[in-house]
């Protein structure tokens, strides 16, 4: 049985191909790699791969995604690539010796004329460091807290000038470089999108990134100026809102408009973790997933899922009951950061996910659904994908396969809980590679000339019997447009036993 829950994984040094010129040896070559790394996290069945713009060069990101998707296609798989912006993430710059230790009660000065213009000069001490957003003293006020490296470290907020933050440590600890800061209850003035954001947008359009994430968005507006900009640009991804600040859910009606406005959204617990309090996560989770699954959007968990695989080779008991409880909420992929991207054991982590999710999935709870009995459908596709998802959980079928053009009647059926596979059939790779994120829904390739005249519903079977995805006797759900190669034409839905046809 397929995995249904999806795995993105940060790719990064730990699992990008090793030029052998560094291994040294006979071999040496500057043109030849090793893709070892990268080809056992596509066979441990990674499903879509997370490019950071917060970390590595342009060249880094393109030799990333041209070596994933053409290790990926020799190996007969397709993984989808998401493409994550850095946003207004505010760092510390750089100490003189890489790292200070703030004692409890010591006072220390955030400097916005220190760090040089671009934050590159090591000049931080134990008593003050440069930051990398100038704005931050007028955004502040004294009794303000400030949570440093993910909240591992406390400031609290003393007295602030036109350059400098003076504060008081109240939970101390190692200061290192580059630390990102947030202050408790969200409520910094920062865009969403950066000048370096506008030029990142520009470059994964021209990547062809499957998925574009948001970051930081505070409301849709956001996300409506980053999608006009990313298609501006020749850009035909989807658009993932990361959910990472209080002032993104400070009300239903801001969220629900941000969850409209995206494709995909992204419970991102790290950053909003620490604006809004860790121990108001899980809730936050539920209400994230549920909603986005109401309002057709497809839903990601991200960050510190397996955060202890990134030295061990098995999972803490708290991680295996977050990624299945996360699988029980109704998400559509979990992710991996660290994990994968520095970790010491990507493809492993990526295997305990797997098992976990499989596991997960087997409870009747994940396989149980509403049906959606209480409300209206707006469109005739809508209702086909619906209607098809009710026949099928009913009548006991063996697959769904969809004829589609743009994977949208895929997404309104994974929105349904059910334990059948659906089979997205297309002759776009955009959309076969878009569909790798929803839960149960797996991309099948179709020939590029087919037609209505030609015997589609044979070609449909013949394909899903090649993969072994059914058998004689069995019962399968068809839906098709009555015209191919109309977007949103989807108006048919037909049922066959296979052998009967
Ligand atoms: P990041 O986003 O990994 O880019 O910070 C995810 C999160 O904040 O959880
Ligand atoms: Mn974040």
């Amino acid at each position: 049985m397929h995995r249904r829950t999806k795995i993105v994984a940060t790719l990064g040094p730990a699992t990008d191909p090793l030029p052998l010129a560094e291994a040294g040896g006979a071999e040496a070559d500057s043109e030849k790699y090793d893709y070892t790394a990268m080809d056992q996290l596509i066979d441990a069945g990674v499903d879509v791969v997370r490019v950071n713009f917060s970390h590595g060069t342009y060249a880094d990101h393109k030799r990333q995604i041209e070596s994933i998707r053409s290790r990926a296609w020799q190996r007969g798989r397709q993984v989808g690539v998401l493409m994550d912006l850095m946003g207004p993430k505010i760092r510390t710059c750089k100490f003189k010796n890489g790292q200070v230790n703030l004692e409890k009660d010591a006072r220390f000065t955030l400097d916005t004329t220190m760090g040089g213009p671009d934050g590159s000069i090591a000049d931080g001490t134990d008593s003050a460091v440069g930051i990398t957003y100038k704005d931050l003293p007028k955004d502040v006020k004294r009794g303000d807290t400030l949570l440093l490296n993910d909240g591992m470290i406390q400031l609290r907020v003393e007295e602030t000038t036109t350059t400098q933050i003076h504060c008081k440590v109240t939970q101390a600890g190692v200061l290192s470089n580059n630390k990102g800061i947030n202050k408790l209850g969200g409520g910094l003035s920062a865009k969403s999108l950066t000048e370096k954001d506008l030029k990142d947008i520009k470059f994964a359009a021209e990547l062809e990134a499957d998925y574009l994430a948001i970051s930081f968005p505070r409301d849709e507006h956001d996300i409506h100026e980053a999608r006009k900009l990313f298609q501006e640009a020749g850009g035909t991804g989807g658009i993932v809102a990361k959910i990472e600040r209080a002032e993104a859910v400070a009300s239903d009606d801001i969220l629900k408009a941000i969850i409209i406005a995206s494709d995909v959204v992204m419970v991102a617990r790290g950053d909003l973790g620490v604006e809004i309090s860790d121990a108001e996560l899980p809730a936050y989770q539920k209400k994230i997933i549920a909603l986005s699954r109401e309002l057709n959007r497809v839903v990601i968990t991200a960050t510190q899922m397996m955060e202890s695989m990134i030295y061990n080779q098995i999972p803490s008991r708290a991680e295996v009951f977050d990624v299945a409880n996360a699988v029980l909420d109704g998400t559509d992929a979990v992710m991996l950061s660290a994990e994968t991207a520095t970790g010491k054991y990507p493809s492993l982590v990526v295997e305990a996910m797997d098992r976990i999710c499989r596991s997960a999935e087997k409870q009747p709870r994940a396989r149980k659904s509403h049906h959606r009995l209480d409300s209206t459908f707006e469109k005739a596709d809508e209702a086909i994908a619906l209607s098809t998802m009710y026949a099928a959980n009913h009548l006991g079928v063996a697959a769904i396969a969809a004829l589609t053009e743009s994977g949208s009647t895929t997404r309104w059926m994974s929105r349904i809980s059910s334990g059948i596979p659906i089979y997205a059939l297309t002759r776009h790779i955009a959309t076969r590679r878009k569909v790798t994120l929803y839960r149960g829904v797996y991309p099948v390739s179709m020939p590029p000339d087919i037609n209505e005249n030609d015997d589609v519903i044979g070609e449909v079977i013949d394909e899903l019997r090649r993969r072994g995805s059914v058998r004689e006797g069995d019962l399968v759900i068809i839906t098709k447009g009555a015209k191919m190669g109309t977007l949103g034409g989807t108006n048919t839905m037909q049922i066959v036993r296979i052998g009967e046809e």
